[in-house]
């Protein structure tokens, strides 16, 4: 047995190793790397030894995420469209990452589309948009627009490096999905960039800083207030192994928010002091944008900045002063917005600020000293890392993974290694496969979720690990189990079992289970000596989508089968509970309910096979007599209180 466990574990770190040597031997060239951001986005590449952040072709480090179509049949990206902006505004196309790989029906694309200058509109069930070009009008996916984004940075790199690159690892926010980041790939593609590796952003900003390779554990709260949008994850790491614990933040704040507290004021100003609304003119405001941007910089070092602007408007000239004093009393409030979502993180990930080993500040408007400060004041003595431009962070940090990829970084740990190529998970009642490690994710990489019971009295939990895109377990493939035991005698659905999957940063999967009552753990490493080939983990994925649909209507049965059970069975412990309704009955209704419910109890162990629609309407019809009953208690509130239990995955019972 033991010979088994350590055959497996080679073979997988065969696989694995491989993976990267096939890549490297494909001669990636110079792989580089791109925090494609909301309102900015960043370059860098690994090379002789260190990272080298990239100056576009106007001497910035950042170039602005714009695109533009000018009447003149030009197409401006960059610095050149992000200025004229306000003069072009329905053809200035900014914030695509809002857009990328979301449907039309996304609420916060509909809400998005309301204040953008530039016209969207649906096509294929998404955004896309419509701009006028010297061709006429054009209508583009964010896909594309990004793309072209990309295709400036990749540009940008060609330009430093004097020579064509064609990989790149490219970033996104830690709570992106699937679709997302699918999207971004694609533009990549569309680029000519093979897009080697989606990472997270705040794990790029924790790998800038070498966070990944300091001993034991860390938790790493990374702070991301950037031109648009304000992010906070919390991650863990372990030993080269990253968990994103916990996200939050708020996606309409950021810099340009900032800056239009300070345009409204000097408007304000303006108007006071000669009579004169500027604020249809868009050239002015244009004009005042630029320069309001430029001073607010400046004041993240200087006290004070006078702001002047050669004709300005109807021929006067503009000049102000603004002091850092008045700049942080117009946005104060801001600020402090940023305070609620840090406490919000912590509430999540279940932790304490003394929890956190290291706070990396991270994105452009962290360089304003007030917002440092309020940071610094939240978490009381601990001093955020330094040391790296905070809008070049993340960057910096897919550079780094650039150079690992390209094999340019050789020299010491290894970062990041690869991703895992099937998803992988556990089976829960009625063979359900139950996710935690989604398909591509990049590896080191740490997962937990937790799972319940399903009979009373249970004291052994069965953890069976498998791998494959398939919703039952029975269509994928089989890695291993363990058996986690000495529960203590509980009702169904209350003991909490967390089960955690890690694989580190040689390709080697552990799975733990724990009971959180108890304390009691169990783990294994479940690679067996039968990985799955390239070929077999093709099929797998082509299987997938060949099933898709047949898969659809199976993993609905189940599920309506489990809610059915869930509900009768979480309901009968709730009336045998004389904490819960027990106490609340009188004894001809629990005896009615009772009998009721072993009636659905008895039925479902005679029908196991029931289609969807049959174990639904069962649940209506034991809805239609518990109801009433429950809602007599609850003063007219209609339904019976959540069963307790009902929502948490059931590991499959092997007693
Ligand atoms: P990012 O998206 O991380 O590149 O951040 C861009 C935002 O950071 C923009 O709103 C910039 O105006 C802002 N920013 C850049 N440098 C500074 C600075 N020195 N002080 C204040 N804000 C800055």
């Amino acid at each position: 047995m033991r010979l088994c466990i350590l055959l497996a574990v080679v073979a997988f770190v065969g696989l694995s190793l491989g993976e990267e040597k096939k890549e490297k031997d494909k001669k990636l060239g110079t792989v580089i790397g791109i925090d494609l951001g909301t309102t900015y986005s960043c370059v860098g590449v690994y090379k002789n030894g260190r990272v080298q952040i990239i100056a576009n072709d106007q001497g910035n480090r950042i170039t602005p995420s714009y695109v533009a179509f000018t009447a003149d049949g030009e197409r401006l990206i960059g610095d050149a469209a992000k200025n004229q902006l306000t003069t072009n505004p329905e053809n200035t196309v900014f914030h695509a990452k809002r857009l990328i790989g979301r449907e039309w029906s996304d609420t916060n694309v509909q809400h998005d589309i309301k204040f953008f200058p530039f016209k969207v509109v649906e096509k294929n069930w998404k955004p896309h948009i419509s701009v006028n070009t010297s061709q006429g009008a054009e209508v583009f996916a964010p896909e594309e627009i990004s793309a072209m984004v990309l295709g400036k940075m990749k540009e940008t790199a060609e330009a430093y490096l004097a020579k064509k690159v064609t990989h790149a690892v490219v970033t996104v926010p830690a709570y992106f999905n699937d679709a997302q980041r699918q999207a971004t790939k694609d533009a990549g593609v569309i680029a000519g960039l093979q897009v080697l590796r989606i990472i997270n952003e705040p794990t790029a900003a924790a790998i800038a800083y070498g966070l990944n390779k300091k001993e034991g554990e860390k938790n790493v709260l990374v702070f991301d207030l950037g031109g648009g949008t304000f992010d906070v994850s919390l991650l863990n790491i372990d030993n080269g192994v990253f968990e994103v614990v916990a996200t939050n933040g708020d996606t309409h704040l950021g810099g340009e928010d900032f800056d239009q507290r300070v345009i409204d004021h000097f408007i304000k100003l303006y108007k006071k002091k000669k009579g004169k609304d500027i604020r249809k003119n868009n050239r002015a405001v244009q004009k005042l944008r630029r320069e309001v941007e430029k001073a607010k910089r400046a004041l993240s070092g200087s006290h004070q900045v006078r702001i002047e602007i050669e004709s300005f408007f109807q021929g006067d000239d503009f000049s102000e002063t603004l002091t850092r004093a008045k700049f942080e009393e117009l946005n104060l409030d801001l600020f402090r917005s940023t305070l609620k979502p840090m406490q919000k993180v912590l509430e999540d990930a279940d932790m304490n600020k003394k929890d956190l080993d290291e706070i990396v500040l991270v994105g452009g408007s962290t360089r304003i000293p007030k917002v440092q400060q309020l940071v610094m004041e939240f978490f009381g003595d601990k001093d955020p890392s330094r040391g790296i431009n905070p809008d070049e962070a993340v960057a910096f940090g897919a550079a780094v993974h650039a150079g690992v990829l390209s094999g340019e970084q050789n020299n010491d740990v290894i970062v990041l290694l690869d991703v895992n190529p099937l998803t992988m998970g556990v089976e829960t009642v009625g063979g359900v496969m139950t996710k935690l490690i989604p398909r591509n994710t990049v590896i080191p990489t740490k997962k937990s979720k937790l799972f319940t019971t399903t009979i009373d009295n249970q004291n052994k939990a069965t953890v069976q690990v498998y791998e494959g895109e398939r919703p039952m377990t029975k269509d994928n493939h089989f890695l291993g189990k363990f058996d986690l035991t000495g529960i203590p005698p509980a009702t169904r659905g209350i003991p909490q079992i967390e089960v955690s999957f890690k694989i580190d940063a040689n390709g080697i999967l552990q799975v733990s289970a724990k009971d959180k009552g108890t304390g009691n753990k169990k783990k294994i490493i479940t690679n067996d000596q039968n990985r799955l080939t390239p070929a077999d983990i093709d099929r797998m994925i082509r299987d997938a989508e060949k099933f898709a649909e047949e898969d659809k209507k199976l993993k609905e049965r189940v599920d309506s089968r489990n809610e059915l059970e869930s509900y009768a069975y979480s309901l009968k412990n709730q009336i045998g509970d004389k904490d819960k309704l027990g106490s609340k009955l009188s004894d001809e209704e629990k005896t009615m309910l009772k009998s009721a419910i072993d009636e659905f109890i008895k039925w479902l162990e005679q029908n196991p096979d029931a289609d969807t629609e049959e174990y639904k309407k069962q649940k209506k019809d034991l809805e239609a007599i518990v109801q009433p009953v429950i809602a007599k208690l609850y003063q007219g509130a209609c339904g019976a209180p959540p069963p307790e239990g009902a929502d948490g995955d059931k590991l499959k019972d092997e007693l």
